[in-house]
């Protein structure tokens, strides 16, 4: 396509390198400031598989992967022209009052992939919106007020997702929040069974694998917190959010664990990365007790819920998964990720654990025994609880072209969600490359201890203010 000045095209050819100051003028300047401060202000050109591309050229290896939407690749191919045919069709979106083909062809997919349990699904456009409308289909169809959730969760950051957030970063100054939500410790069955037990309970939200910190459920635990909601007549959700579309080696997490439950939350990946999407998976009796009468049946709802983009990349992006054997290549990609990085627990003081399911996988690090180490490792941290992850984030990112994330609440994890197409090679060089990197955060010698030295100052200027 030629580029017309003002157009897509060319704000994109010409324009890149503005990025970072429409960004800090117009957006978020605070985001810039971590963003330069880390040294991550890269010009990004491109995307492609599991690779960013920079003004330069260069590819990165993208261990975010846009928070874990772009599972089938950067740039599908197969999507791209699914949503191409979808344009030049001309198609009759959101008729409103009436119905159209894509959202239930959709629907039908994803149930046919779901538990027995589920029949149907109620649309939405993110995951937290998936949450909050899971929140209220709760409610109306147990008539009771109380949602309880998991420490150390995330579901989202809209207030009814935020109420099941237990973190006061992200909490403080957004109260108060809503009534009725209530934690209960992750793992812990008695404690969930202690508050079902009070019989006002409209359901149990859960992370099968929690995306903050990567946390795996215990063994026995999410068929126990099943059984025990069934007992009290609350309802089970899955928030499947980031775990979903094959991200965990099975196309739902769920599976690992066999759980039927009521609820299934779904957004990131399902639109291969291109739109906003999201929906809960529903059981026919909460459906029917929810949208209980023709007075009731657009009770809830929101105007984007079934558009054609959505669905159309929806419905490529499950037959891409399927086409190309990604759920099962998240369960072997896995496996070798952590077989090459658990012997790591063992090489390096820092290295605390490392830990995974399929294609999430995490680090986590604590402080180095000998003194002159710890003091650096101190000094990260006193600037802020959870910085000295970024003594590894940092030099992945600079020394190695690999993009990844901290992501714990107020402990050192390092996080990665690399592309279900991800390559071998690719996952042994970032398995090198972490080496590397830990080596050195272990030795705190020169390069890393005026790293954290920076960081700390930097930190300090960026982050607090
Ligand atoms: N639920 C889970 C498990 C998530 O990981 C996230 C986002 O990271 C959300 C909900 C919120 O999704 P969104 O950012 O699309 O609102």
């Amino acid at each position: 396509m030629a580029a017309v000045p003002g157009s897509v095209a060319d704000i994109l050819a010409t324009r890149a390198g503005e990025a970072m100051e429409l960004n800090d003028r117009y957006l978020n300047p605070q985001l810039g400031r971590i963003v330069r401060t880390l040294g991550f202000d890269r010009v990004w050109t491109g995307g492609e598989g599991a690779h960013l591309i920079d003004s330069a050229g260069t590819r990165y290896l993208d261990l975010v992967c846009g928070y874990g939407t772009f599972a089938v690749g950067r740039n599908h191919p197969g999507v791209i022209a699914a949503l191409h045919e979808l344009l030049d069709a001309h198609s009759a979106n959101l008729p409103q009052i009436g119905v159209s083909v894509l959202a239930g062809a959709l629907a039908q997919e994803l149930v046919a992939r779901a538990p027995d349990r589920i029949a149907a699904m109620v649309p939405a456009n993110t995951g937290t919106e998936a949450v909050e409308c899971a929140m209220k289909l709760a409610r109306a169809a147990t008539g009771r007020p109380r949602i309880l959730y998991a420490s150390h969760a995330f579901h989202g950051l809209t207030l009814g997702s935020l109420s099941l957030n237990g973190e006061e970063q992200f909490r403080e100054g957004f109260g108060p929040l809503l009534p009725g939500c209530d934690p209960v410790a992750f793992g812990d069955l008695d404690a969930l069974r202690s508050e079902l037990a009070r019989g006002d309970v409209a359901a149990f939200i859960i992370e099968p694998v929690q995306g903050k910190g990567v946390n795996l459920p215990p063994d026995d635990y999410l068929a126990g917190a099943q059984q025990a909601c069934r007992e009290h007549a609350s309802l089970f959700v899955c928030d499947e959010v980031q775990t979903g579309l094959g991200r965990t080696g099975r196309f739902f997490a769920l599976e690992h664990w066999n759980l039927d439950p009521d609820m299934i939350c779904v957004a990131k990946a399902l639109s291969g990365g291109f739109v906003p999407i999201g929906g809960v998976l529903v059981s026919a009796e909460v459906r029917s007790r929810v949208f209980d009468g023709m007075e009731r049946g657009v009770r809830h709802g929101s105007t984007f819920g079934t558009n054609d983009m959505a669905a159309a990349a929806g419905l490529v992006t499950l037959a891409v998964i399927e086409r190309e054997g990604l759920v099962a290549r998240a369960a072997a990609m896995g496996e070798l990720l952590l077989e090459l990085t658990r012997p790591l627990v063992e090489r390096y003081e820092i290295v605390r654990d490392v830990r995974g399911l399929g294609l999430m996988w995490a680090i986590e690090l604590g402080p180095p025994e000998r003194r002159r180490r710890k003091a650096v490792w101190n000094l990260v941290e006193r600037a802020q609880p959870g910085l000295a992850a970024q003594l590894i984030v940092v030099p992945l990112f600079h020394r190695h072209r690999v993009l990844c994330q901290v992501a714990g609440h107020r402990i050192n994890v390092v996080k990665a969600l690399p592309a279900l197409v991800v390559e071998e090679a690719e996952i042994r060089r970032f398995a090198a490359a972490l080496e590397d990197v830990v080596a050195r955060a272990d030795r705190m010698g020169g390069a890393v201890g005026r790293l954290g030295w920076d960081m700390a100052r930097g930190s300090a200027h960026a982050l607090r203010r």
